[in-house]
């Protein structure tokens, strides 16, 4: 009874928001079984669709495309044609932000904006429309079948909570939460008092999966290991957003007696591959996405499979701003598998790499995800940040200043910090001139160097 109310709700919440969440599901349940000639049929026809919509209606694109004398029916005899495009970086979205919107009055009305909590030192704003967004929710539920689930059954997610939700988008979400049956507990903030209120709700509610970055869920296995919660269990565990490491999925899998589904995803691209029930490697969504895996960034060579490469991805669905071959920053391989034994054709995929975020330690002992500090730094002024943790008592936040950077501003950091870490905090700070880049071609926004002492130690 209750499934059929909140099927009949789905429905009702498509129709009053002019959403396509149910169609979207549906449509992704079924293009999965395509054979890979179809797939690639089909991924060929929406990339197609996309660089048109996006010449006629995208300035940056219109203008990049008549430069590099490239029109998007090239692709249909060839595809190496894009080849043409550079690649799309943050430094390139940054300043063409505006010129990057489409012009259609009618997709415009319905584009929200967005910000990546990313592991580079600076945020990126950019926005969605809604027909990219119903296909993200789409992609993680179609996922979420692959372990089993149905629409209308419980799961739970240790996730991150924006602070920017204002009064009906989190009215929205509220009103989602009951239709799909999901929880949340958020990621900022894993106190051992609201891992003992998540575990309290996963007894009530049971549900068969849990969905969350692999550091938080981690963590929340450690906690329910130390209290003997020997009843919290999950079949299935969904990582994303992080790097899952193989000594975390071990202990996961371990402490909740269930199987984990490695996921790789961004806020900017949505839902991009998952491991299916075979768990040979994660099969790319290329009905959303178009991957590149390139040997440098600015050649074309495409890497054989098994071998690492820089992962370039053009999602097919966001014409409200197209991200045509843009560089997520991540390093990733094709898989040497031809084939899995689900049967599902979509190609696959090898780990991905380079990702990590750091737990932040307060004086009360509570575990602080780093990732408090994204969405409010992304704040005019700020080139780039580093938020280090000194001691339990100081954090120096490091800031590359872009221009003027006023006094409110540098109050709005401090008093963040304080809300996620404790009041008697202090905050220093410093504005050096350039944030060393990590060997991996990365920044690391947030440091705790009294994890990483932990860890050096083993304790961890
Ligand atoms: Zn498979």
């Amino acid at each position: 009874m209750a499934d059929l109310l909140r099927f009949t709700a789905l429905k009702a919440y498509d129709l009053l928001t002019g959403r396509h969440l149910l169609a979207r599901l549906q449509e992704l349940n079924r293009t999965q079984w395509l054979d890979r000639e179809e797939l690639l049929t089909l991924q060929r026809k929406k990339l197609h669709g996309l660089l048109a919509y996006a010449y006629r209606y995208v300035p940056y694109y219109q203008r990049l495309f008549d430069q590099v004398n490239f029109k998007p029916d090239d692709v249909l005899a060839d595809l190496t044609a894009l080849h043409k495009l550079p690649v799309l970086t943050k430094a390139i979205i940054r300043e063409n932000f505006d010129d990057m919107l489409t012009t259609e009055g009618k997709r415009r009305a319905q584009m929200e904006k967005l910000t990546t909590g990313g592991s580079t030192g600076r945020p990126l704003i950019f926005m969605q429309d809604s027909n990219f967004r119903d296909y993200v929710t789409a992609d993680i539920h179609r996922h979420l079948g692959w372990a089993g689930w149905k629409l209308g059954q419980p799961h739970a997610y240790i996730w991150g909570a924006s602070f920017e939700v204002g009064r009906w988008q989190v009215l929205r979400v509220k009103l989602m939460d009951w239709v799909l049956n999901r929880f949340l507990t958020t990621a900022y903030v894993l106190s051992e008092e609201g891992m003992s209120a998540f575990a309290a709700q996963v007894r009530r509610r049971r549900p068969r999966i849990l969905f969350g970055y692999p550091s938080s869920l981690y963590h929340f296995a450690e906690f329910v290991r130390e209290h003997g919660m020997d009843d919290i269990k999950f079949e299935a565990i969904f990582g994303s957003a992080e790097v899952l490491y193989p000594a975390q999925r071990q202990f996961i899998e371990e402490v909740f007696a269930g199987k984990m589904f490695n996921r790789y995803g961004s806020r900017e691209l949505g839902g991009i591959a998952c491991e299916c029930e075979a768990h040979t490697a994660l099969h790319a969504s290329i009905e959303n996405v178009y991957i590149e895996i390139l040997r440098e960034l600015e050649g074309n060579e495409p890497t054989q499979p098994g071998e690492t490469g820089h992962i370039v991805v053009t999602n097919l669905n966001n014409y409200g701003m197209p991200f045509i071959r843009y560089s997520i920053e991540d390093m990733g391989a094709w898989s040497s598998r031809e084939s899995c034994p689900c049967g599902r054709e979509l190609p696959l995929m090898e780990l991905i790499q380079g990702r990590r975020i750091d737990m932040f330690k307060t004086r009360d002992g509570r575990d602080v995800w780093g990732g408090f500090a994204s969405p409010l730094f992304g704040m005019e002024g700020v080139k780039q940040f580093q938020v280090v943790q000194k001691s339990l008592d100081l954090v120096v936040a490091r800031i590359v200043k872009e221009g003027e950077l006023d006094q409110a501003r540098l109050d709005t950091i401090e008093r963040t910090v304080k809300v996620a870490l404790g009041d008697h905090v202090r905050v220093e700070f410093e504005f050096p001139d350039e944030i060393p880049i990590l060997d991996s071609g990365k920044y690391r926004y947030v440091i705790s160097e009294i994890s990483e002492n932990r860890r050096d130690q083993g304790v961890s």
